[in-house]
């Protein structure tokens, strides 16, 4: 099997996970954005999964997320791609990240998000990561004060509040998790309802994800295969 046989089969696999999951729950697909998580992979396989039809892709590093963006670009320069940034950034590099994301995904301090607004030559969407067990190592807002984060980034005219984003913790159950990331956010679209973007799930756990709200599920292993290279 070629590289784009393994991408195709692989695609119909995960789009049938997330059919099986809508259907599931009595969601339609269309409310599920798939996220192909492209880190350590080359343009190549960018490329071929835009051929199959894939829009939104994921990269966690700016240096290795700058030359693939522009790499693809030669590549399929027509082709429709939104990149989204979920890594950890540190504030000294939202300009660069801001030459080839779209949206960045993983505004966890409002520190950060002022970085980013400073940085903006125009209004640039975000999403707010949220850390649902409080621990702030593995990246996000701490939950409970979401609202405030939030409040902090929609006031910023340069910023566009998407929604959420998140990683399960370690020591609680994806499902548990997952439940009280849609309860915050159902709180908190009654002060901003434009924040509908709920992106929770990754390989392993996007059934519970769309069980509870997920509108985006980001999808590395399951797509692309075992990355080689260690990525955070
Ligand atoms: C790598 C990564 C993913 C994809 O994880 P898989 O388990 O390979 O699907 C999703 N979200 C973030 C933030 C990641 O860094």
């Amino acid at each position: 099997m070629n590289r784009r046989e393994e991408l195709a089969l692989s695609l119909a696999e995960v789009e049938d996970r997330i059919a099986a999951a809508c259907a599931a729950v009595g969601r339609s697909p269309d409310e599920v954005e798939l996220l192909a998580v492209t880190k350590t992979f080359p343009a190549e396989d960018v490329a071929i999964l835009s051929d199959l039809g894939l829009t939104a892709f994921a990269e966690n590093r700016d240096q290795e997320a700058s030359r693939k963006t522009a790499e693809f670009a030669e590549l399929r320069p027509d082709a429709a791609a939104r990149w989204h940034m979920v890594g950890s950034l540190q504030r000294n590099k939202a300009r660069s990240v801001l030459r080839w994301a779209d949206r960045i995904d993983t505004v966890d301090s409002a520190r950060l998000a002022d970085a980013i607004a400073k940085a903006a030559t125009e209004p640039t969407e975000v999403l707010v990561q949220v850390s649902i067990d409080g621990d702030e190592t593995r990246g996000g807002h701490p939950i409970g004060d979401l609202p405030r984060l939030a409040d902090h980034v929609a006031r910023s005219s340069e910023l566009i509040l998407r929604g959420v984003m998140t990683v399960a913790p370690l020591g609680m159950s994806p499902q548990q998790a997952f439940a009280a990331l849609y309860e915050a956010v159902t709180r908190l679209r009654v002060d901003h309802p434009d924040a509908t973007v709920i992106s929770a799930g990754m390989s392993g756990d996007l059934e519970d994800a769309i069980a509870h709200g997920s509108t985006c599920v980001r999808v590395g292993t399951a797509l692309l295969g075992s990355r080689r290279l260690a990525s955070p």
